[in-house]
């Protein structure tokens, strides 16, 4: 199927037809219709910037210019970046430790963590025959610990109490010791997040990582969440040592740049995709697929 860039680009070739061959004058013009796919699919400026860059690259020293069909050509070679980008291969979690293997789950607050902590003990479960427990650190809403111990309980998972009046590390180590007496094979601690990035909750969930030594850190972030996600990929990945990313609500309608956007901001691979709001709802990330949504 030619996606929206690959339509534009033809329409800017057959306006070329008639040159002996393209130049690269044409390259650069063609280069400005790729920019604009991206800006649409939400991927942040200076990700995009970086990334016609290296396209532009390949573009001039070889396949393009001088080829029989360059608008194909040129996307080409967007879809191969795109994919290299993103990353290609099936990551799937790392347990490769002493059980417990502790999983640490970063993010804002409604970008999906609690969710996908569930989503992710069901998968562990199922996929992977894991004895699995949770914890929540988010002290600051009791409904969000009650709100784990559902979703925990329909994943099938096990879940350990925690309340507003205990400090996050404090609830982590506990639950940590109880994992290891228990002989649980996993345990997923889902963290507080706040509306937007604030030193003290970075500072938190730094003192968490140094408590319970995750084998994961993974980074949620909404897909939905766009040109924004480089800024908050940024503010954790200086935080924390991310291993993974899980990028939420790719049911919704966006094109899904911002998975391009993180992943070049934290050099994490893109483990997971949320795709629906049921525990059911996780998929091993794509990268090919995505590359497709991604050009519209
Ligand atoms: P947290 O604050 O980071 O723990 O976020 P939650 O797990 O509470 O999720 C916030 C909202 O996003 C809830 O309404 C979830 O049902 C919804 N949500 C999470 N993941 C997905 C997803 O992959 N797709 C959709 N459509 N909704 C999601």
């Amino acid at each position: 199927m030619a996606s929206a860039l690959s339509e534009k680009l033809s329409r800017l070739v057959k306006q070329m037809r008639g040159q002996a061959r393209i130049t690269e004058e044409n390259v650069q013009e063609m280069l400005r219709e790729v920019r604009m796919a991206l800006l649409e699919a939400d991927v942040a400026l200076p990700v995009v910037r970086d990334f016609v860059a290296r396209v532009k690259e390949k573009a001039l020293g070889q396949e393009v210019v001088g080829s029989l069909n360059p608008g194909q050509a040129l996307v080409g070679i967007v879809h191969r970046e795109l994919v290299a980008t993103m990353g290609q291969g099936v990551a799937d979690i790392n347990l490769a430790t002493q059980p417990p293997a502790v999983i640490l789950m970063a993010g804002l607050q409604g970008a999906g963590k609690t969710t996908t902590t569930a989503k992710l003990a069901k998968h562990l479960i199922e996929k992977r025959k894991k004895k699995v427990l949770t914890v929540s650190g988010d002290v600051y809403r009791p409904a969000a610990i009650e709100q784990l111990k559902t979703v925990t309980k329909q994943a099938g998972a096990e879940w350990f109490p925690s309340s507003p009046d205990q400090k996050p590390v404090d609830i982590a180590r506990a639950a940590l010791d109880h994992a290891r007496r228990q002989y649980f094979d996993v345990l997923l601690v889902d963290t507080a997040g706040r509306l937007a990035i604030d030193e003290a909750m970075m500072r938190e969930i730094k003192e968490l990582h140094a408590a319970v030594k995750p084998v994961e850190t993974l980074f949620v972030v909404d897909a939905m969440q766009g040109q924004d996600a480089v800024n908050t990929a940024k503010a954790f990945k200086e935080a924390l040592p991310l291993t993974g990313i899980v990028l939420t609500k790719l049911d919704g309608d966006s094109r899904g740049g911002a998975a391009l956007s993180v992943r070049q901001v934290t050099g994490a691979p893109i483990k997971f995709a949320g795709v629906s709001e049921k525990i059911d709802g996780l998929e091993v990330f794509d990268a090919e697929r995505h590359a497709g949504r991604i050009l519209g």
